[in-house]
C-alpha cells in the first residue's frame, strides 16, 4: 500500500464526509453467535458515539469512497461544479483502511458514503462490494452505516442492507420546492420509494427472523434507517422541517432524522443563504424532534401555522407550556403519564420515577428536588401535596425568567 497516497486521499475524503451528521450508531445486534473467525462486534446498548466540535463522529471511520460527483446539488461542496480537490478510493482501499483502523482500535465501525460516479447503480455496486467483502471475506463484525446512493436500484439496496447495520437515504431539504430548486437531478418520488423499500425490507426481515427462525441468515439493516436534513440553507421554516420529519417517522419508520446546520460553501449558488444559521437552531430542532418521538407532541402544537419557527431562547416544551398556561399547574400526584410528560423540566425517566413513588406516598416539593429533574423550571408548572401556587405562572415575566435560566443552562 502506498501510504502517502492513501493518507492524501484520506485527508480529502474524510473532510468531505464531515458534512453528513447522520453517523451515530444505534445499538444493532448483528449475529447472536458470530462465527469463530469473526473480528469485532456491535453492542446491544449501541457503540460509543463521540463527536468532535465540528460535528464529526470520531468512533467510526467516516469517509466518502469518492468526492467526485456527476450531480450538481447546489448546497453540496462535492457537486460537479464545485472547485474542490477530488480523490477516490478503490473498494479494496476502503476495505484495507477499515480493517487496519479497526485492528489498531482507532474505530468501532465504518460510516461510508459517496459522490456519484458514472451512474447511481455503478456507485451503489462499488459500495456494496466494499461491505460485502468486509463481512464475507474478512468476517468484519463491527458496525457499518451505509449511505444509499440517490436513484440506485432497490435490488442493490436490498443486497447492501444484508451487510450494513444501518442504511440512510438523505432527504437533505424539507420541501419539494427546495429539492426542485437546489437538487434538480434528484427525484423526491424515487427517494421516498427507496425509503419505503428499506422500511419494507426491515419489517420483512424482522418478521422472518421471529417467525421462521432464520437465525443464520443476515438481518436486513438491523439498526434501521435514518435520514438527514440541512437546516438554514433555504428560507424554509422550522414548521416545514418538523412536518417532514414527522412524516419520515410515521411513514418510513425512520429511526432518526438528523439536523445539520448549513455551512456556507465556496462559490455558493445565489439561492443559498450566505450566513450559517445559529447552532442553537439545530439544538432546538433536536429538542422538538424528541418531543415528537417520545412525548406525544404534534408538530402543530410545537410550531403552529402562525408561529412557524421555534423560539431560540426557550426549549420547545417550555415555549409550548407558556402558551398553554390554562393547563397548569398540573397535579403531580394525580395527573396521568401523558400529562406529566408535558411539564417543562420533567423528562421521561423522571415521569417513571414519579409514577412509581406516588404508588406509596403523595409527593411533596422537596421529594421532587431529589429526583434529578429540572426543578427550578418545573416548579412553576406543578402542584404537589404541599402546593403553593407559583406566583409567576400568571405573569408575563415568567417567560423572561425561564429564558435567562435556559441561557445559563446552555452555557454549561
Ligand atoms: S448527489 Fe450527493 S455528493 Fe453529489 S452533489 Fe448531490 S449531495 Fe453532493
Amino acid at each position: 500500500m502506498d501510504h502517502n497516497r492513501i493518507r492524501k486521499k484520506l485527508k480529502i475524503l474524510a473532510d468531505a464526509a464531515k458534512y453528513d451528521a447522520s453517523c451515530a450508531s444505534s445499538g444493532s445486534n448483528r449475529a447472536k453467535k458470530p462465527d469463530k473467525n469473526a473480528i469485532g462486534d456491535t453492542q446491544s446498548m449501541g457503540i460509543c458515539h463521540s463527536y468532535t466540535p465540528d460535528g464529526r463522529c470520531i468512533s467510526l471511520l467516516k469517509i466518502l469512497m469518492t468526492n467526485y460527483c456527476i450531480y450538481d446539488c447546489k448546497f453540496c461542496i462535492n457537486r460537479v461544479s464545485s472547485n474542490v480537490q477530488r480523490a477516490r478510493f478503490t473498494p479494496q482501499e476502503v476495505v484495507d483502511l477499515t480493517l487496519s483502523f479497526y485492528k489498531r482500535n482507532y474505530i468501532e465501525g465504518l460510516f461510508l458514503s459517496s459522490g456519484i460516479i458514472r451512474s447511481s447503480d455503478y456507485t451503489m455496486e462499488c459500495l456494496l462490494n466494499i461491505v460485502k467483502a468486509l463481512r464475507t471475506q474478512h468476517h468484519f463484525n463491527g458496525y457499518i452505516h451505509l449511505k444509499v446512493i440517490p436513484e440506485a436500484s432497490q435490488t442493490l439496496i436490498h443486497q447492501a442492507g444484508l451487510y450494513a447495520d444501518r442504511l440512510s437515504a438523505n432527504i437533505e431539504l424539507p420541501s419539494k420546492q427546495d429539492i426542485k430548486q437546489l437538487a434538480p437531478e434528484k427525484s423526491i418520488t424515487t427517494l421516498k420509494s427507496q425509503m419505503l423499500g428499506i422500511r419494507n425490507d426491515i419489517i420483512e426481515s424482522k418478521h422472518d427472523y421471529k417467525t421462521k427462525k432464520k437465525y443464520k441468515l443476515p438481518m436486513f439493516a438491523p439498526g434501521g434507517q435514518s435520514t438527514q436534513m440541512i437546516v438554514g440553507a433555504t428560507q424554509s421554516h422550522d414548521r416545514s422541517i418538523l412536518k417532514t420529519s414527522s412524516s419520515m417517522y410515521k411513514n418510513y419508520n425512520m429511526r432518526r432524522v438528523y439536523y445539520s446546520a448549513f455551512s456556507p460553501i465556496p462559490d455558493a449558488h445565489s439561492l443559498l443563504s450566505l450566513k450559517k444559521p445559529p447552532l442553537i437552531r439545530e439544538h432546538r430542532l433536536y429538542q422538538a424532534d424528541w418531543l415528537l418521538r417520545f412525548y406525544g407532541f404534534d408538530v402543530d402544537e410545537i410550531v403552529p401555522e402562525d408561529v412557524p419557527d421555534l423560539d431560540l431562547n426557550l426549549d420547545p416544551k417550555t415555549a409550548w407550556a407558556l402558551n398553554r398556561r390554562d393547563l397548569f399547574p398540573i397535579d403531580i400526584n394525580t395527573a396521568d403519564k401523558e400529562l406529566l410528560l408535558r411539564i417543562p423540566g420533567i423528562g421521561l425517566r423522571s415521569v417513571q420515577k414519579i409514577l412509581h413513588i406516588r404508588k406509596y406516598h403523595q409527593l411533596q416539593h422537596h421529594d421532587l428536588k431529589k429526583l434529578g429533574l429540572a426543578y427550578n423550571r418545573a416548579k412553576h408548572f406543578i402542584k404537589a401535596k404541599d402546593h403553593l401556587k407559583s406566583s409567576l405562572l400568571d405573569h408575563e415575566q415568567l417567560k423572561q425568567h425561564l429564558s435567562s435560566e435556559s441561557k445559563q443552562m446552555e452555557l454549561w
